[in-house]
This record gives structure tokens, sequence and C-alpha cells, in this order.
């Protein structure tokens, strides 16, 4: 088995052989699904991960902008349509100085299977740009979304392609993508999710990655018997996931005691309780801040310059800032420190030695693809709003939510039960999201 995957892999990487986040994630699926490929006549000889590794569509424009002092930039953007055989492509738009094309193909490629386990009709994409939107006026950012609009426009619609945001696309920036689009095509339309909530957003979509992310550790800790109730939760980042994912957390009668940025990590031991998340939202939301404020305003808390909170001892692991945040010996540091459950907020947070490491030793491990997939699942519930022209209550959003959360759990379980009775949650996450699009692939042709 391990040379047809060698094999497989040999093919992807002289394709793709300056792409080391796509190769990444290449490896992770093909790792668990070659060999249930094998094992399903089915798929036998129709090549299908080979043609699921080639995005359909592959994007890169221009984007000029003039900053305040008249200076003229140009940024690379990007739009990666990768999969469509379910749905329409859907995804993100991160906006980072680190974006390559490796590594938003890494993120379509994990957008498949990620839309494919939520149960809705969404094909997976991914799309992006260089620009760094720190320290950029709030008119800056207004004249790069618009540029930037001005070419994607031709590329997506309601049935084609729903942007949304990622790193760096938070509510500001879809608003001002949406007025370009709105602009540009001289229609309202649900073409982008994660809209503002008197213009067709969906409530609860901002909290949804984070709520999902607990939400689906709490189906994990609930086989052992186990809850986040009186447990201690270190959690990296402190945008969009991680916030929800305390705040969620909390709720649940857990001790939030870290959170970061790219400069460090704070550590409360008293824990990060609603008041002091209130004042986190408002420093990073509002003002734009770094988290190392938050010690201004709380003294008791220690700021660990550089460092990742992964040191630091705790029962439940959230990585909720980027990819290849948590290496393998972050993961030997945890587990030694007692952690039982890693529910991974950000895509691919966790290096593959990492990942590995939590595996070997079975604790409960989800990779994000399968539990921060509440963000696009209620971008799919904005979608279905919208096409209704209607809003459901934050209940009902939040009912839905937690069922889907609770299903991709159950399909996990059912493609990645071992025979020692354990879950291997990044196999049947693979598999799971692999098998309806690959259906799909098979029933609609080469
Ligand atoms: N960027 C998010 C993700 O990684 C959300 C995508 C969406 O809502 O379309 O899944």
């Amino acid at each position: 088995m391990q040379a047809k995957i060698d094999a497989f892999m040999e093919e992807v990487r002289a394709r793709n052989a300056h792409e080391p986040e796509f190769l990444q994630a290449v490896q992770e699926v093909a790792e668990t699904v070659i060999p249930y490929i094998a094992s399903q006549e089915i798929y036998n000889g129709k090549n299908i991960l080979l043609r699921m590794v080639e995005p359909e569509r592959a994007i890169q424009f221009r984007v000029p902008w003039v900053d305040d002092k008249g200076e003229i930039h140009v940024n690379r953007g990007y739009r990666i349509q990768m999969n469509s055989a379910i749905g329409p492509y859907k995804g993100g738009l991160r906006f980072h100085p680190t974006v390559t094309m490796s590594v938003l193909k890494f993120l379509a490629f994990e957008q498949v299977f990620k839309n494919s386990l939520t149960t809705l009709p969404m094909g997976g994409g991914k799309g992006g740009s260089d620009f760094d939107p720190k320290g950029k006026s709030d008119d800056e950012i207004m004249r790069f979304c618009h540029s930037f609009m001005s070419e994607l426009f031709r590329h997506i619609g309601p049935n084609t392609d729903v942007p949304a945001g990622d790193i760096g696309v938070g509510g500001r920036e879809i608003g001002f993508l949406f007025g370009m689009y709105r602009k540009m095509r001289n229609e309202f339309t649900g073409v982008l999710t994660g809209k503002g909530l008197s213009w067709g957003g969906s409530k609860i979509r901002p909290e949804a990655t984070g709520y999902g992310t607990v939400y689906f550790a709490q189906n994990m800790l609930d086989t052992k018997g186990e809850s986040f109730d009186g447990k201690t939760v270190v959690i990296s980042g402190s945008g969009n996931v991680a916030q929800y994912a305390a705040e969620k957390a909390t709720q649940l009668g857990a001790k939030v005691v870290t959170l970061s940025d790219s400069s460090g990590f704070i550590y409360d031991k008293d824990g990060i309780d609603a008041d002091k998340l209130a004042f986190v939202m408002e420093l990073k939301n509002v003002k734009r801040g770094r988290i190392h404020e938050y010690c201004d305003k709380y003294p008791s808390a220690e700021f660990h310059k550089g460092k990742t909170p992964w040191g630091i001892k705790c029962d439940i692991a959230l990585p909720c800032a980027t990819q290849n945040e948590l290496n393998g010996d972050d993961a030997k540091t945890l587990m030694d420190n007692g952690c039982m459950c890693v529910s991974e907020g950000a895509n691919m947070p966790s290096t593959p030695e990492a990942m590995h490491a939590f595996q070997k030793a079975k604790i409960l491990f989800a990779p994000g693809k399968a539990s921060n997939a509440g963000g696009v699942a209620t971008s799919g519930l904005e979608m279905t709003q919208n096409s209704l022209r209607f809003n459901w209550t934050r209940a009902e959003v939040d009912e839905k939510l937690t069922q889907i959360m609770a299903d991709i759990h159950a399909s996990c379980v059912e493609y990645g039960t071992e025979d020692d009775g354990s879950v291997d949650y990044v196999k049947g996450a693979n598999i799971a999201g692999f098998v309806k699009v690959a259906d799909a692939m098979l029933a609609q042709g080469v």
C-alpha cells in the first residue's frame, strides 16, 4: 500500500514541485484515502484522487491600489476553483503576506472535503491576496477590496462561486467586496457570505467557526464520558475563530487561559472570562490592536513574547491561528502535560509530525476539515436564507449548526473507527469527505 501512496505522491509532486503546503495537505489525504480506494471496487481504475488534486480552474490577477499618500501599489489576487461536483465553489478569501498559490491550493483542497462533510451542496474553492491589511486605514482597505473585486466579479456568482472571509477578511472587507460586486453586476444576490445582518447576512455566522470547533470537541469528549465543564483550555489565535471558541468553551464551564497573535501569547491563569473576552473583542475587532495590550488592562496576565501557548498545561487545546502552528515537539509537550483533546479551529494547524503523534497516542484529535466546518456550514445556511429571501432566528441557526457538527462527528466515527474501537478522526473525515465528491464525479463522467 505504501508503494501505491508513494507513486501517487511522486506524480503529484512532479506537477506541483514548489508547493509545500499543498503537497502536505494532499499527502495527508492520500495516506488515508488511497487504502480506502483500493478496497472499493467502484473507484478502481478511475484515477479519481488524481483528478481531485488538479483545480478545475486557478485564476491569478493583478490588484493595483492607491494608498492614502497617493502612492500606487500592486498585489497579486487569486481564486482557486477546486471542485464543483456537488455544488457551486465555496470557500473564503485570505488577505495575508504569506498567501501564495501553494497556500491557497492547500486551503481549496481541504475545503472540498470540509464542504462535503457539512452535508450541504457546496463545492470547494479558496482565494485571496498577498496584501497585508495590518496597519492600513479603512479607506486603504476599501480601495484594495474594490480593486480586488473589480476583477474577481467576472469569475463568481451565486450559482458559480460564493466567497467568504478567512484570515484578514472579516465583516468590513466583505462589505467593501459586496459593494463593488453589486455595482459591477447591478444585482443584489447572496454571492458573498459573512454579510452584515441588515443586508443578507446570517445570525451566528461570525460565531460559527469557533462555536462549531467547540461543538465538535464536545461530541468527541462525549464518547469518553467527558465534557468541557471544569476543564482548562489553551487557545491560539485571537481573531474571529479564537474569540468565539473561547466564548463557547467558557459558556460550557471551561477555563480558557491563553490567546495569541503573531507576536506571542497571553497567559491568564484566572481564566479569560466573558468580561475579559469582551475587552479582547473590542481590542481586536474595533481598535485592531495587539494581544499583548491585554496585559496592560489585566496585569495578572503574562505576555510570552514570540512564543506559542502549547507549553501551558491544559486538558483541551484549540489551535485557532494558522497552518503549521503546532509541531511534533509541541504535540509531545501537550500530551506530557495531560492534554486529552485537540480540536483544530484553524486549517491544518498541526504539522504532519504533530498529527501523527496525536494519532499514535490515540488522544481525541479532530482535523480542521471536520472540526472547523461550522463556519462554512453556516455560510451554506446563509446561502439558503438568501435563496429563500428569509432570515432564521439565532436559535434556529444555532440548532442547525449544532446538528451539522453532530452529523460530521457521526460521519467521522462511521469511516474512522478502528478495530480496537478507537476513532481516527483524520481517516474518518478524509474518507467521508471523499466518498460524496467521488461518487458525484463518477456519476457525472470524466
Ligand atoms: N474560511 C472559512 C473556512 O476555512 C469559511 C469559508 C466560507 O464560509 O465559505 O472554512
